[in-house]
């Protein structure tokens, strides 16, 4: 049983850095990113700014302007990094999202910033993290309490994809 109090600080903490996520940090967690010109003023200077931070971190990205968008990509596809952190991400998931099933929650993700997830039940309050990093982590009610809802829950896309109790996954 993990500490309550400590996974719902853990996941106000996560909450946080994802509304700060700045243009970068977006172009780092989801390997690209898209803004509207209207919502920078400059964009060569957006464009120079990730470049600076890319040359910085020695990662090699792509940035362009099309009509009323500005863009920038993580260069070569996935690095063995980013494709070690969805190895590592499956992994946990094939085992949080069953167990939050066999407790009768119907689990969704809700965010996701680096090694971390937060999953929330779609018919009761309950809500879960996932470290899926080095100490992995599974707590927080979603993954250790029964969904008030008493009738079986419905197939979600998290139990599609992670399976769920009854698939043996
Ligand atoms: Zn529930």
């Amino acid at each position: 049983m993990q500490d309550p109090v400590e996974i719902l600080q853990r996941i106000e903490q996560l909450v946080e850095r994802v509304k700060r996520r700045d243009s970068y940090g977006e172009l780092l967690a989801r390997g690209n990113v898209v803004v509207a010109l209207s919502d920078i003023q400059d964009p060569d200077k957006w464009r120079a700014d990730l470049r600076r931070q890319a040359r910085a971190d020695r990662i090699k990205i792509r940035t362009g302007v099309n009509e009323g968008l500005a863009y920038a990509l993580l260069a070569g596809g996935e690095t063995s990094a980013r494709r070690q952190e969805g190895d590592r991400y499956r992994a946990a998931m094939r085992e949080a999202i069953p167990r939050a099933a066999v407790l009768r929650h119907q689990p969704a993700f809700l965010l996701h910033d680096g090694d971390e997830t937060v999953c929330g039940c779609e018919r009761c309050s309950a809500v879960g993290l996932v470290d899926a990093g080095t100490n992995r982590l599974i707590g927080g009610a979603l993954f250790e309490e029964d969904c008030p809802q008493e009738d079986p829950p419905a197939l979600t896309a998290a139990t599609m994809v992670f399976g769920d109790a009854s698939h043996g996954a």
